[in-house]
């Protein structure tokens, strides 16, 4: 019998994982493995690149040249696209008054101003008596000469209420002042500040947040609104909650243009009948609705709303991908849960952000005309080596995590990767059914993004990846726990008060105002909201009797199963029916890494393909 090199590779929505082994008379020698990020979409052209270098890494590991390999499995891979369908995109544009960006953490003095915004150098031929003034400083002055100036206002009896200034001068303006008022600083749009209106300027203590710019009754007192225009400006005063200091500037424009965009229902549509949802309703009345309808066939939006714009996006990108219709592709599976949602309010000068609850949505997007069959092809033609589509990758997932110590049939796999959860169960007699939950490791991420506010991906990964810790002194660090971590090196000054991310070597600070806790808080539940509603959809649906008391072993698989706390989760949550779940240590040494490419290998041998 002939000794033949196979290569699995098994494209994932994150990673590329080949494994390289030897075959001589049914018997297989693992040579080595390697894992690089996915290039393009997975399941189209783009992925080659990637499938090239991870097979030269692991064709270089095993001390061979990549032309040496005979065969190439790919798994067959299923593209799933994630998005965030918001509960209402509302467009408010308050031209009523406006907000303005500054740094709030670090203003002088305290309490709350009210007045006519004028520019420093013009207070004394405009002042007129009985009028309470807001002074506007832009960067040219300095803070002696303001302080000075202001000062010598107030005993000529013009009353100046509050400050806005340019530079990070707030605290040193304010040591100067004879008499005490509340000051914001770095205005950097300080040439944006309409003169002559109406402005609030409110300061808290430090620790402390504003009390009446942030209610919207208190801005309409400050301002004497009516209920119309309280309605109008309260996103503003929601946008303002939790900050320190703030500015408010009444520019009465008359007009109010506003614009919203529904949220929107979800036609859900299955086997024999259609139901309708609204997005309004919330995730867990989404999912119920897509219990009872069972088996899905696919999934529309509502026209002109949100949810339809979402839907028919995610169509339109992949039919431009594969080149087909739009109409050839449908929603297999879909995964809803609450979020918070940050809306940007169009009144504000520096994109404050409103907090805003909504629901994402993953889904898994289906083509009938399999788009891996032309990577497999174009593959195939570039290196010169067979390239074949080796099968479904949850089998493929189980045959791989079999290869664990301690684990034997019927078991089940739960395959947590960056798109999907793939469930597949395999019986005493080796029978093998599989299904693809949208919905994994890219939707925590986006969660933790958007509910953080970060407008950073790569640093919401890191919040999902790394513990916390609170750095408090040059020597000290709070951790998750609360014990008290003491660093025999100071701690790099930037990182001083800040809540830090552990990684690895690296701290790395976070420049956002939510507690140690409120982080931890939300990053769990994002775990939580992901992975333990798809591990007990998963198994509901794969166990035949969907009684889950029938099952054993539960192993885990794929990079979401390298998480500090997700299998933790999963292990408490399925303990509860008495089975034994754990993460899968591939071939006892890859962990829950390369299970899919090592059963792509192993199933060559199964399937024959080895002559
Ligand atoms: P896919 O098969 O979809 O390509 P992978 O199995 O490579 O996915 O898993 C990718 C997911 O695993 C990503 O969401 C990534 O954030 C997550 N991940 C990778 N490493 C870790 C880790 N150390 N801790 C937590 N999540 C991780
Ligand atoms: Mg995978």
């Amino acid at each position: 019998m002939m000794k033949r090199i196979v290569a699995g590779v098994d494209i994932g929505n994150s990673s590329t994982e080949v494994a390289v082994a030897c075959i001589e008379e049914q018997q297989v020698q693992f040579l080595s493995q390697h894992l690089v990020k996915t290039t393009g979409i997975k399941g189209t052209i783009e992925n080659i690149k990637g499938i090239q270098i991870a097979l030269q890494e692991a064709a270089k590991k095993a001390g061979m040249n990549v032309n040496e390999i005979d065969l190439i499995r790919l798994n067959d891979a299923v593209p799933v696209i994630g998005d965030l369908a918001m509960d209402l995109i509302s467009e408010t544009i308050i031209t009523e008054s406006s907000m303005i960006g500054h740094n709030p953490d670090t203003p002088g003095g305290a309490g709350l101003g009210v007045g006519t915004t004028v520019l420093i150098d013009r207070l004394y031929d405009l002042a007129e008596e009985g009028q309470d003034y807001i002074v506007v400083v832009p960067k040219p002055f300095d803070y002696d000469w303001v302080s000075h100036r202001v000062n010598q206002a107030k005993s000529r009896g013009i009353s100046i209420t509050g400050a806005i200034v340019q530079k990070d001068d707030g605290v040193l303006i304010h040591n100067r002042l004879n008499e005490k008022m509340p000051i914001v600083d770095e205005v950097n749009l300080i040439e944006k500040v309409p003169l002559f209106k109406m402005a609030a300027v409110e300061v808290a203590l430090p620790g402390h947040v504003i009390r009446t710019l942030s209610n919207p009754y208190g801005l309409s007192t400050v301002f004497q609104l009516d209920p119309d225009q309280t309605i109008q400006i309260a996103p503003v005063a929601k946008a303002l909650v939790g900050n320190r200091s703030a500015v408010v500037i009444r520019t009465p424009q008359g007009e109010v243009v506003e614009r919203k965009i529904e949220a929107g229902s979800m036609i859900l549509i299955g086997s024999k009948n259609q139901t309708e949802v609204s997005i309004n309703d919330g995730a867990e009345t989404i999912m119920n609705t897509y219990e009872r309808l069972g088996t899905l066939h696919d999934v529309r939006g509502q026209t002109g709303t949100n949810v339809g714009g979402m839907f028919n996006g995610l169509r339109q990108d992949l039919a431009q991908l594969t080149g087909q219709s739009p109409k050839d592709i449908t929603i297999s599976d879909f995964l809803a849960v609450d979020a918070i949602i940050p809306t940007s309010v169009s009144g504000s000068m520096a994109g404050e952000l409103s907090m805003e609850s909504g629901v994402a949505l993953a889904s898994m997007v289906k083509t009938d005309k399999v788009p891996i069959q032309k990577v497999a092809s174009v593959l195939e033609e570039e290196m010169g080596i067979n390239v074949e589509v080796g099968g479904i990758e949850a089998e493929m997932a189980i045959r791989g995590a079999l290869t664990t110590p301690g684990t034997r049939k019927p078991i089940v796999i739960l395959d947590m990767g960056g798109g999907s959860t793939d469930a597949a169960m395999m019986d005493a007699s080796e029978k093998i059914t599989s299904i693809h939950l949208a919905g994994a490791g890219d939707m925590v991420t986006m969660l933790i993004n958007s509910e953080l506010a970060l407008g950073d991906k790569e640093l919401a990964e890191k919040v999902k990846k790394y513990p916390l810790g609170k750095v408090l002194s040059l020597f000290h660090m709070q951790l998750e726990d609360g014990t008290i971590l003491f660093s025999e090196t100071p701690f790099p000054p930037q990182t001083f008060g800040k809540v830090v991310i552990r990684e690895e070597e690296d701290l790395v600070p976070l420049s956002i105002r939510n507690s140690m806790e409120k982080i931890r808080e939300i990053r769990r539940s994002a775990k939580q909201r992901v992975f333990v509603t798809n591990a007990l959809r998963a198994l509901k649906r794969i166990v035949p009797t969907g009684n889950l008391k029938h099952l054993s072993f539960v192993v885990m698989v794929g990079g979401s199963a390298l998480d500090f706390e997700i299998p933790q989760m999963l292990t408490d949550q399925l303990g509860k029916f008495g089975i034994v779940a754990g993460f899968a240590n591939i071939r006892g040494t890859e962990g829950p890494r390369n299970a899919v490419a090592t059963g792509l290998v192993l199933s060559s041998v199964k399937c024959g393909v080895t002559k």
